[in-house]
This record gives C-alpha cells, sequence and structure tokens, in this order.
C-alpha cells in the first residue's frame, strides 16, 4: 500500500491565509516543508480521502494523474476536509474524459450535503453512507470508520485501511480518541498511524490532539501491543496557532519515535 500525504496543515494552512504573525512570516521565507497546505491523502493513486479547497492546487503541483482516484471517502464536512463545489467540476459541463461516476463515501452529513450540491448531477456520482466499526471493500483495501471527537454535531470518522496484511490508521481530525475506538483498535496491528497533532504546545487534547496527546496515544498503543518494531507514527495537521516551525516539531516529535509529516511525504507499507 503506497500513501502520499497531500497536505499537512490545520484549516487555515501555513502560512496561513491571512495571518501576519511570526510564524507565518517564517514560513513564508523559509519555504519547503513549512508549507503546509490542507490536509488530504491519496492511497494507491485509486483512493482519496477528504477533498479540501487545496485539491484543485495539488493536481496542479503533482500533476495530472493526481485526479485519477476512482473512490473519494470523507472524514468529516469541515471545509478544510470536504469541499463538494469543486467536486462539482467532475461533471460534463466542466471536464471531458474523466472516468466513470466517482464513489464518494462518508457519515449522513457527508451523504446530505453531496445530495445537496451535486443535486442536478446525481447519476455521474454513487454516495454511500458509512457506519461506525463496519468493514467495506472499497478500491482493493478494507476500510473500517471508526468514531473520532472532533465534531459534535456529526459522527466524524477516522479510518482503518487495511491491503495485502497491511494497515493505515487515517487518524485525523480527533481529540483523544473514544474508549470505544481504542477498544476496537486493540485488536489490531497498525503499521501506519497518522495522527492528529493540530494544537503543538498548546494546553487543549480534545476535539483536536497536542503533542502531549499524540505521544499518549502512542505510549497506549505499545501497551495495548498494536505496535511492532517498524510501525510508523505520524504526526499532521498542524495549525499555525502553535507557533512551531518543520524544524521545531522535528525537536519535539522525532526523538519519541514519532514522524512529523509533511506537504508530499510518501509512505510505502
Ligand atoms: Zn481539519
Ligand atoms: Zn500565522
Ligand atoms: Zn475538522
Amino acid at each position: 500500500m503506497k500513501i502520499r500525504l497531500l497536505g499537512s496543515a490545520a484549516a487555515e494552512g501555513t502560512p496561513a491565509i491571512f495571518c501576519r504573525c511570526e510564524l507565518c512570516q517564517k514560513a513564508k521565507e523559509l519555504g519547503g516543508k513549512d508549507i503546509r497546505t490542507r490536509t488530504s491523502a491519496l492511497v494507491d493513486d485509486n483512493l482519496k480521502i477528504d477533498f479540501p479547497p487545496d485539491t484543485y492546487m495539488h493536481v496542479l503541483r503533482d500533476g495530472g494523474r493526481m485526479s485519477e482516484f476512482e473512490h473519494l471517502i470523507i472524514t468529516h464536512t469541515h471545509h478544510d476536509h470536504f469541499y463538494p463545489e469543486d467536486i462539482r467540476m467532475r461533471t460534463p459541463d466542466f471536464a471531458k474524459d474523466y472516468g466513470d461516476a466517482l464513489n464518494i463515501y462518508g457519515n449522513e452529513n457527508v451523504v446530505q450535503r453531496c445530495r445537496e450540491t451535486l443535486a442536478n448531477e446525481m447519476e455521474h456520482f454513487n454516495i454511500a453512507p458509512l457506519q461506525a466499526f463496519t468493514t467495506y471493500e472499497i478500491g482493493g483495501k478494507l476500510i473500517t470508520p471508526l468514531p473520532a471527537d472532533h465534531k459534535p454535531d456529526e459522527d466524524s470518522f477516522i479510518y482503518f485501511i487495511e491491503k495485502d496484511g497491511k494497515t493505515c490508521l487515517y487518524g485525523h481530525d480527533t481529540g483523544v480518541f473514544p474508549e470505544e475506538t481504542f477498544n476496537w483498535l486493540a485488536k489490531r496491528v497498525i503499521d501506519i498511524a497518522i495522527l492528529d497533532c493540530t494544537n503543538g504546545l498548546i494546553d487543549r487534547k480534545a476535539i483536536h490532539m497536542n503533542i502531549e496527546a499524540v505521544k499518549d496515544t502512542k505510549a497506549k498503543f505499545t501497551e495495548l501491543g498494536v505496535l511492532h518494531e517498524n510501525s510508523k507514527v505520524i504526526a499532521t495537521h498542524f495549525s499555525h496557532n502553535c507557533g512551531l516551525l518543520h524544524e521545531d516539531l522535528e525537536k519535539l516529535l522525532v526523538p519519541s519515535g514519532i514522524d512529523v509529516a509533511y506537504d508530499g511525504m510518501e509512505l510505502t507499507i
């Protein structure tokens, strides 16, 4: 399984779209791994997780094949993860020769928003609701949505993805995982865990995690016996509010065996 992280920022991006803070100024000067677009991931080129407003920019940056995915799974309806107005660009008025109907999966709110936004073009999309703790076969992979602690008015999901005996936990957006999610994961092995580190050193672990919560989650995984010696734990979805550059994040996380995501990071298991 091949996973490409297309973005690694929280909702506002880094540098943040309208921000003049010190961190954003430094990020502009440094460029490279300090430029973070909104999060999304491409798995094996045929399945995409989330559809942020930066998707068009990701297609320009990464080349045409980036937009040839057949399956789209959505974590929740915050705008940095779900921008259905641009999904509508995959219809005959706006695109030619783009392949079969796109399969879109998510919670009831995702399904509802798709039905509203794509109302006149529904024949170009297959939209299916997902339930937590149910495993679905999607694009040659087994996908299980798990409950997150994130958006109280909808069932936000994180996703457990399996293929050929390899596994990836796509673990954001969420605060410290609900107990039922830990209980489900306790019976699995995780090769790659990608975790929410929005808050950096800010003392907040609900809705989004911080560095301490990411470290605690890794420790809990170790205690549950779900990691092995080659498992990778990766922190992502960083907010400019935490005031930390890529280099700062590496100093805080790498000694604990946690890698720091960046735009374009590729993982193969
Ligand atoms: Zn987000
Ligand atoms: Zn800023
Ligand atoms: Zn969110």
